[in-house]
């Protein structure tokens, strides 16, 4: 799966794209990721990339061609698609590429969208900055999406959360396809209590115990048990 982040900050995608399992789905080819500097496309030797909001009011807006041009440069076909422009050379439909916005006022992020992002062959992310984005760019997106209530500085932590996510769903990307049924959110339930070694951890002069029935042997009974210690 290919992942494409707009962004005015590139760098802080480094570490995160050059450590663990990220970094071994893009060594094993099963995710590629394109961080795409949003002030290429800015004009002026400044490659100005905001500027201050129509009707006043704090802070700088993100300028929307910059933006257009970036979406056009990384997928012409997807920017032709949601404009219904039609060009005789050019099929204009491409249900495998999805432009994401990323805003708070966006449609709240859960695991059913994972799943479902997780089909499309091309992920493109708009991180805003600042106030946020001219709106004129909505026009040329096909989700706006939230990661939660609550304001980040800008949109490239909500794409890293959507991107491990999404990225960790495709074919090959942990070693055990298992871990990934039993998970929570699957059949709309929380994973059940996980415990490690030891199994008597001595805290404050206290004992806390691991379950007996998880170190019995008895498969049954431990999958009963973690079936009643699944949350709704
Ligand atoms: N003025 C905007 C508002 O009140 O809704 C907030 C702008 S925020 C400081 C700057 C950028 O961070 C946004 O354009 C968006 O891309 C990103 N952002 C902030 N919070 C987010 C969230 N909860 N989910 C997704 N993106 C977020």
């Amino acid at each position: 799966m290919r992942f494409d982040i707009i962004t005015i900050f590139p760098t802080l995608f480094d570490s995160f794209l050059n450590e663990s399992l990220i970094k071994k789905s893009v060594d094993k080819k099963i995710n590629r990721f394109l961080i795409h500097d949003l002030r290429k496309w800015a004009k002026g030797k400044h490659h100005q990339v905001d500027d201050r909001p129509f009707g006043g009011g704090a802070g700088m807006v993100l300028m929307a061609e910059p933006i257009i041009k970036a979406l056009k440069h990384i997928s012409i076909k997807a920017l032709k698609h949601k404009n219904k422009i039609t060009n005789n050379k050019q099929q204009i439909t491409n249900n495998k590429t999805l432009t994401i916005l990323l805003s708070p006022a966006g449609k709240q992020f859960n695991q059913k969208m994972a799943e479902k992002f997780s089909k499309y062959d091309q992920i493109i992310f708009i991180c805003g900055r600042y106030e946020g984005i001219d709106a004129r760019v909505e026009k040329f997106v096909d989700e706006k999406i939230s990661i939660g209530p609550y304001v980040l500085n800008g949109g490239e932590v909500a794409a890293m959360v959507m991107i491990e996510a999404v990225a960790r769903l495709q074919p090959g990307f942990v070693g055990n396809c298992e871990s990934l049924k039993e998970e929570s959110f699957n059949n709309d339930k929380k994973e059940y209590p996980q415990y490690t070694r030891p199994e008597v951890l001595a805290v404050n002069n206290k004992k806390m115990k691991v379950p007996p029935v998880l170190m019995s042997g008895d498969h049954k009974k431990i999958k009963e048990w973690r079936e009643k210690n699944s949350k709704k």
